[in-house]
């Protein structure tokens, strides 16, 4: 069997030279040993091929027939979380493609038919519903009934506000995102949403390797996208800012619109005085930053270029190749947004910002590995905890619901789980 799409990425994978930093937080940000582990699937199995080394290894048996591939590698392979934290540890000390190389491999097992029978019922949810949970008990437009808001296209607004599916179909995230409308109708903003003809981001289906499936749906959200002449789309959920921002033109797929975060438009809505946060919290806080907010929300540059060897090894690119850091993604706002609240104490965990450790809850249907999943999430609850926080604020859908099912299983130390939403929301003092 060949696998045209591994073959092209054989010297690459081949690059590594199993140092297993991808496992754990750079020396030069290393804060303390209990929490300098990256890697959730490595710190949970604690076996070399659940790590990007291992899967890439993996890769390059496969791309070379060495190994076959089988449901017993799948499950390896799914168990990864996507979170992206192995490409920035690894492009710390070398030109490397750990995000590629993952993703490549899963969409390769896909297309061998070896996605586990819950992806593909995820997949059918999706296609049948818009949502990956398959719910029809609401419409995807209900989460802003009575608000008021423009619906695009039939009328013209300057932005349009996306709340993401998860975010709409979760109890409390939809009230998150109610709070976002209103607080972007008391500063004035010209703003409209899809309503019922909001889709899923498509994030659910790149995660799990379904790359036909995701192209297709982001192609039908461009359009819807592109069909609302609007300037700006801006995201309720980090997780769909990262996918409308970052992977859609990964995958070719670009509307030239400018895509914002919630936490980029409501820190300069602030700046401007348009939201004044005029009331005091006494909450001692920390920030999680979501891996697709953060490192995962950096634009990657298509390259076209030259690959060239010096004395028969040392590759180098000509021109250089762009190296993503994962230092573009939305990290200043929420932190900006949160030191400007009066009374407020904000504190840093210690892996923060492209660094920041994942909630687990990534990578598609997180409940098929549960127990690694929820110990990522409660060794993030733990980390928040030690630098003295009562509450965890985040500003990602996926990961306050992933943060919310771990802290709920934890004994003696639960913690407070916000979206900074709320906490804005509250400061501001309004209705
Ligand atoms: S993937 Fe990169 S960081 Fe990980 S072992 Fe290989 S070279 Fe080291
Ligand atoms: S993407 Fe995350 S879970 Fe997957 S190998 Fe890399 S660090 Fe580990």
């Amino acid at each position: 069997m060949s696998y045209p799409e591994l073959k092209s990425l054989e010297s690459d994978i081949a690059t590594c030279f199993r140092c297993s930093l991808c496992k754990m937080v750079p020396l030069p940000v290393f804060k303390k040993q209990e929490f300098s582990n990256i890697c959730p699937i490595n710190s949970h199995y604690m076996f070399h091929s659940y790590s990007a080394s291992g899967l890439g290894y993996m890769a390059l048996a496969l791309s070379e027939g060495r190994i076959q591939a089988d449901k017993a590698l799948a499950d390896i392979v799914f168990s990864c979380r996507t979170c992206g934290y192995c490409d920035m540890a690894c492009n710390f000390i070398m030109e490397s493609k750990r995000n590629e190389i993952n993703m490549t491999l899963r969409e390769t097992l896909v297309r061998e038919g070896l996605a586990p029978e819950e992806y593909k019922r995820t997949m059918q949810n999706l296609k049948d519903t818009g949502n990956p949970a398959g719910l029809t008990h609401t419409r995807a437009g209900d989460w802003a009934a009575g608000l008021n808001l423009k619906k695009l296209p039939e009328q013209k607004a300057d932005i349009l506000l996306y709340a993401g599916c998860l975010t709409r179909y979760d109890k409390n995230a939809l009230l998150s995102a109610r709070k976002m409308a209103k607080l972007l109708l008391h500063a004035g903003v010209d703003v409209g949403i899809l309503g019922d003809e909001e889709n899923c981001c498509g994030l659910p289906a790149h995660w799990m390797g379904f790359k036909d499936n995701f192209t297709a749906l982001a192609e039908r959200n461009a359009s819807s996208f592109k069909g609302a002449h609007v300037k700006t789309i801006v995201t309720v959920c980090g997780a769909c800012l990262g996918t409308l921002k970052a992977k859609y033109p990964k995958y070719g797929i670009n509307t030239g619109i400018e895509v914002l975060h919630g936490t980029e438009l409501l820190e300069r809505l602030i700046e401007k005085k348009k939201i004044k946060l005029t009331r005091p919290l006494n909450l001692k806080v920390t920030y999680h930053d979501p891996c697709y907010l953060g490192r995962q929300s950096e634009p990657q540059e298509e390259w076209k270029g030259e690959e060239r060897t010096v004395f028969g090894q040392m590759k180098y690119t000509v021109p250089p190749r762009k190296i993503n850091y994962g230092t573009g993604g939305v990290f200043d706002p929420p932190r900006a947004i949160l030191k400007s609240i009066k009374g407020l104490s904000f504190r840093e965990m210690y892996r923060i910002r492209e660094y920041s450790h994942c909630c687990g809850g990534g990578g598609g249907r997180a409940e098929m590995y549960e127990k690694m999943s929820l110990e990522a999430a409660k060794d993030r609850i733990k980390e928040a905890r030690e630098v003295g926080a009562d509450y965890l604020v985040t500003s990602c859908s996926h990961c306050k619901a992933q943060f919310e099912k771990a802290s709920s299983d934890i004994n003696g130390h639960p913690i407070s789980v916000l979206d900074i939403i709320d906490i804005v929301f509250q400061a501001a003092d309004i209705d």
